[in-house]
């Protein structure tokens, strides 16, 4: 960007605070080091400057802390823009000087202001439409920037198109057609993926092999129920990405079919996203009237614009209201209302505490589709629709899941029959959530609410069953009788305030009574967890005659509910198949949109009753059931039966691949490197494909990286297990040696804020700023951000970053692991690790396989470029040797005490470098 004369500053006096320190800014610009309380003081005399309020008032520890937080004028003057939320960022951001030290940090906000109040001022200013309007709302909820921005944000001379009036409307498509049966010659591979890669690009061997096997997907099936299925195993650089886009985009143009592309994090489908205009370039000329490339999510993630409008209209008032306000500036300027990962700044919804996110989206099941007046401009319809017509779809493993069981239900959309499952090594946790069974008290109150709609003081315009279907009822006169039945039946389910009565002993109802039971048997039957104040859980065995009788009643109770609702379905089918005048094509879409989510209600109730009918009965040995209490630093909040399969590849296997013509599994970390070598018997039976009998092809491509040289495993042997004073040490050094850079992963939250609240301050007075998950008040996708753009930074987190971190280049140069992540010893995990075998080496081979997967995805996220590198500490006085393998062949290991870590780490030791003798050096692995 040219470089821009620099604003005045606007005279107010601006507060930034960090862990080494604050300093304060008065209007004239005078700049002072100050202490937190008086730094506190002045924040409450008088509105501040201050970017990012919460994590502010975190550095002072005083919650109530508000001012003129920057972010949020960013957020009104550039709407669904990204920044990274640091001084640094939002200065890059802005084309002004990026501050030198701490104490210039002030006077940027002051700039910053000025710069925000200029763009308002410019002609050019694209996001200008809407402005005025949502200003003039916001000044009426005290919105502390509104009297400021005011002067520089001119009405304009026609009164602006409201939101809802500028937001474009989907078309209604004809469903496509079947896709054609073309086969893929192999040099039509090899040439898309040249285009893809590049001219002059650097051929890679091993990325022309992985992208013909991956081609083998799209061969026309050779027989019902028996789709195309390849295993393919990329090591991290070989670009398996473009590897396997490059059938994937020529497959679907010539057989005018849609391919899916399902993974576990949102980092990769950002870069999905990014990659893909390769093959399907933005403006490529052709005349469809939907994109090629649809990211598609979970409803839960948009906005839904009828809970936004309820929102504007006074449904949300204060903070809350002022949120609102900002979302609706995004709403206008958003590519797909994607609230959770899309271009919904990740820090907007924490500045204010995420109150009224939720709210916002669709959670609930709610949707009244047709009837609803934005329906023909809703994200998730309009996502809906686009994705049945698009080439690519890229979507979560949980989404596919879904969709495959309830594909072609709706909108003409079919079943996901082409899928490339990335991030494959998380398909049977992904399949362990998405086919799982949980009866909850919060999941029973939220089936009432849905039935009975607001009750007691509630607000809002959730509505219950009978309204939402009040034209139904007055036509129909047994669908009137259905749904006061429904309502009358779910009055026995959970109401607001039961895990209050439950714990006074007087819980009210049968599903009170059974949750009751629960929790009086989980807590007898505790042995250890109680006094720690987190999850209990006890086996669903040996049940006594009190909690049979009562799982016993609320499963009549929940069967009550369910008979009701299954005859509503049957009179909404009637009035589909044989329709009055009054229904015309919307109203249509109403009753059959309210069809669908009865009988996702149905499937619910049915599978809480047939897991209430097994207990006491015969174990099932397909199952693992069990019973739990919910805590959190020893506050209850929920209350649950629990199923799972001992295999979820089974229901996976019948419900996805079955049905499916090809379906590619891939990763770096597909398949477990035992010290024996690849297991590839077990990547097989976690693919599902045993289940339905297939033998699915087998590929592997090594990565291309030099590990002996780009990266290095440290054990540390002396650092004691349970002293947190040694671990915090021991985090603290090594990230001065380091001199930040460092991904700190953590198995307990608890050990991590001990850690944080130990080192931070002194690492920041050395100018190595520590974050953390689960202690600052960010988002974890703004966290990475924070980090990737910072090299000074370091980052605690746990399991999510453990692959969720995609940091190439200096930012990222040493990982550090607090102990062996041996999986938790729960109910499920000892179930599994049974059925792994009679014998202790079974049960200790299932274990390993575990960790070595987790230590894997840990030390995927170090290397990845050529021009990368880095070390992998492992604090453990006792690292098994059978579990070195898990790192790439030819990483050098060192077993050693941290002080000579620390130093080895200071010299930026390479393995090539002879070893310091009293270091016991592992073999190459
Ligand atoms: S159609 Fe449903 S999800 Fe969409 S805006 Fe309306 S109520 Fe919300």
């Amino acid at each position: 960007m040219a470089s821009a004369p620099l604003p005045q500053p606007v005279p107010l006096p601006a507060l930034h605070a960090s862990h080494s320190g604050c300093w304060l800014a008065d209007p004239s610009g005078n700049v002072r080091a100050l202490s937190r309380g008086e730094a506190i003081m002045a924040a409450a005399e008088t509105p501040l400057l201050m970017l990012n309020a919460p994590l502010v008032a975190s550095r002072l520890g005083y919650p109530e802390l508000s001012g003129l937080d920057l972010l949020e004028l960013y957020a009104f003057v550039h709407p669904a823009s990204f920044v990274v939320p640091t001084p640094k960022g939002l200065a890059q951001a802005l084309n002004l000087p990026v501050p030198e030290h701490e104490g210039e940090v002030p006077m940027l906000l002051a700039r910053a202001a000025a710069r925000l109040f200029e763009r308002c001022e410019a002609d050019d200013w694209t996001q200008r439409e809407g402005a005025w309007s949502v200003l003039q709302s916001l000044a009426r909820q005290k919105w502390p920037w509104s009297g400021l921005l005011a002067p520089h944000v001119r009405k304009p001379e026609r009164a602006e198109r409201w939101l809802f009036a500028r937001l474009p409307e989907w078309e209604e498509l004809p469903p496509r057609p079947q896709p054609k049966h073309v086969p893929l010659a192999p040099e039509d591979v090899a040439a898309r993926l040249d285009t893809l890669t590049g001219e002059g690009s650097e051929k890679r061997e091993g990325q022309r092999d992985y992208a013909q096997e991956a081609a083998h997907v799209f061969a026309p099936r050779p027989e019902k129920g028996r789709p195309n299925m390849v295993l393919a195993q990329a090591g991290t650089g070989v670009g398996k990405t473009l590897g396997y886009l490059a059938p994937a985009s020529l497959w679907s143009q010539a057989a005018e079919g849609t391919v899916w592309v399902s993974t576990y994090t949102k980092a990769l489908q950002r870069q999905l996203r990014r990659e893909s205009r390769r093959a399907w370039p933005e403006a490529d000329g052709s005349d469809r009237q939907t994109p090629a490339v649809v990211v598609r999510k979970g409803r839960e993630n948009y906005l839904c614009l009828l809970n936004l409008e309820d929102a504007l209209q006074g449904g949300f008032q204060n903070r809350a209201g002022i949120f609102a306000q900002l979302v609706a500036r995004w709403a206008a300027y958003s590519e797909d209302g994607d609230m959770v990962g899309g271009d919904l700044p990740g820090w907007l919804p924490t500045l204010f505490r995420r109150r009224g996110l939720a709210a916002l989206t669709d959670r609930r099941g709610e949707c009244v589709y047709a009837a609803c007046p934005h329906y023909k401009k809703c994200f998730i319809e309009r996502a809906a629709r686009q994705s049945a017509h698009a080439d690519l779809v890229i979507a979560n493993h949980a989404l596919v899941m879904v969709h495959a069981a309830r594909g072609g239900e709706r909108d003409g959309q079919q079943r996901p029959s082409r899928i490339v499952f990335d991030e494959g090594h998380h398909l049977f946790d992904a399949a362990d959530s998405t086919f799982a069974v949980a009866l909850s008290g919060s999941e029973a109150i939220e089936m009432r609410r849905w039935v009975i709609g607001p009750e007691g003081k509630s607000k809002g315009r959730r509505r219950g069953l009978a309204a939402r279907l009040a034209d139904v009822a007055s036509y129909d006169e047994g669908g009137e009788e259905a749904i006061a039945a429904a309502r009358e039946a779910a009055s026995g389910l959970p109401a607001d305030g039961w895990l209050a009565r439950i714990n006074e002993g007087e819980p009210w109802g049968p599903l009170e009574q059974l949750f009751a039971a629960v929790r009086r048997v989980t807590y007898a039957r505790d042995e250890a967890g109680s006094e720690a104040g987190y999850g209990l859980e006890t086996e669903a065995v040996e049940l006594d005659g009190p909690f049979i009788e009562a799982a016993s009643e609320a499963r009549d109770a929940l069967a009550a509910l369910r008979q009701p609702l299954m005859k509503l379905g049957s009179r909404l089918e009637a009035i589909l198949e044989d329709p009055p005048d009054w229904l015309d094509p919307q109203g249509r879409q109403r009753v059959e949109g309210a069809r669908h989510s009865l009988s996702w209600r149905i499937d619910a109730l049915t599978a809480w009753e047939a897991l209430l009918a097994r207990l006491g009965g015969p174990a099932d040995p397909d199952f693992v059931d069990w019973l739990s209490v919910e805590r959190a630093e020893a506050r209850e909040f929920d209350i649950a039966i629990h199923r799972r399969w001992l295999d979820p590849m089974r229901p996976f296997a019948a419900t996805v691949l079955e049905p499916a013509h090809g379906v590619l599994q891939t990763s770096a970390t597909l398949c477990d490197r035992s010290p024996e070598g690849p297991d590839w018997d077990r990547a097989v039976a976690r693919s599902g494909a045993s289940v339905i009998g297939l033998n699915p092809r087998i590929s592997e491509a090594a990565s291309p990286f030099d590990y002996a040289t780009q990266a290095q495993v440290i054990i540390v042997t002396d650092v004691k297990k349970g002293d947190i004073a040694g671990l915090a040490a021991a985090y603290g050094q090594l990230i001065e040696a380091s001199e930040g850079g460092v991904l700190g992963l953590f198995t307990a939250i608890r050990r991590l804020r001990a850690v944080h609240a130990r080192i931070a301050d002194r690492l920041a007075r050395s100018g190595l700023p520590l974050f953390a998950q689960h202690v600052d008040p960010i988002d974890t996708g703004t966290l990475v951000d924070i980090f990737r753009d910072d090299p000074r930074a370091s980052l605690l987190g746990t399991d999510a970053l453990r692959d969720g971190v995609d940091v190439p280049g200096d930012s990222l140069r040493l990982v550090v692991m607090e102990q062996v992540p041996w999986p938790k010893p729960s109910i499920l995990h000892r179930a599994r690790r049974a059925a792994a075998g009679g014998e202790r080496a079974d049960r200790q081979a299932h274990d390993d396989a575990i960790v070595r997967a987790r230590l894997s995805q840990a030390f995927g996220r170090l290397i990845r470029s050529r021009g990368d590198s880095g070390a992998f500490v492992v604090l453990s006085s006792a690292f098994p040797s059978r579990l070195l393998s898990a790192f790439p062949t030819g990483t050098p290991v060192t077993r050693t005490t941290l002080a000579d870590a620390l130093q080895m780490l200071q010299r930026g030791v390479s393995c090539s470098e002879p070893q310091d003798k009293q270091n016991v050096r592992e073999s190459d692995v």
